[in-house]
């Protein structure tokens, strides 16, 4: 068992080095908390790059899985190009793809943490493909010069936030951005 959760990731890894390139970098989180990815070996950050899907609605047609979308809300993912599927944690820093369909249009790249056992996606930060470009998905809050995970009233001010999709400054050099405001 432990062997093939081995070979999950190590292939996981493959298909996001096929890209852009692991990225290591798990960034400070924005609440301020340490970074953790160190703390366990066996949790993995990872970029993963696809579209967004229903999961649920993804296995209707090969599996007869009935879909129950309206009532229990989708269980969206991302579905790499060779067809794997990493389902998304409810948390907050995903809420985006919930909330706002931008996020189930593009296609993704999206560094995220893996736990031992589950393919589930933590949301470390969303980016996107252009044009064979990479850009920064988030919001805004121009008042409070502030960046936010998803659409809503800023934390702060309580105007809303502004969905920004920017140019991302690894994009050439695979250097995670210094951190900080
Ligand atoms: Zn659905
Ligand atoms: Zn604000």
């Amino acid at each position: 068992m432990k062997q093939d959760r081995r070979n999950f990731i190590a292939s996981s890894i493959i298909l996001a080095a096929g890209g852009l390139g692991i990225s290591a970098d798990a960034q400070s989180r924005p609440d301020g908390s340490p970074d953790k990815t160190d703390a366990s070996e066996d949790v993995k950050t990872l970029s993963v790059r696809g579209r967004v899907v229903c999961l649920t609605e993804e296995l209707e047609k090969p599996y007869q899985v009935i879909p129950d979308c309206s009532n229990r809300w989708h269980v969206y993912s991302i579905k790499t190009a060779d067809g794997k599927y990493y389902p998304f944690l409810p948390v907050d820093t995903a809420a985006a793809v919930w909330l706002d369909e931008r996020f189930r249009q593009r296609d993704l790249l999206v560094t995220v943490r893996t736990f031992p056992g589950s393919n589930f996606i933590e949301v470390i930060k969303f980016q996107s493909w252009k044009d064979n470009k990479l850009y920064d998905l988030y919001y805004y809050c121009d008042v409070c010069m502030i960046t936010a995970f998803k659409p809503g009233p800023c934390e702060c001010c309580q105007d809303p936030v502004v969905f920004r999709e920017t140019p991302a400054e690894d994009a050439t050099h695979g250097v995670p951005p210094s951190g900080g405001t």
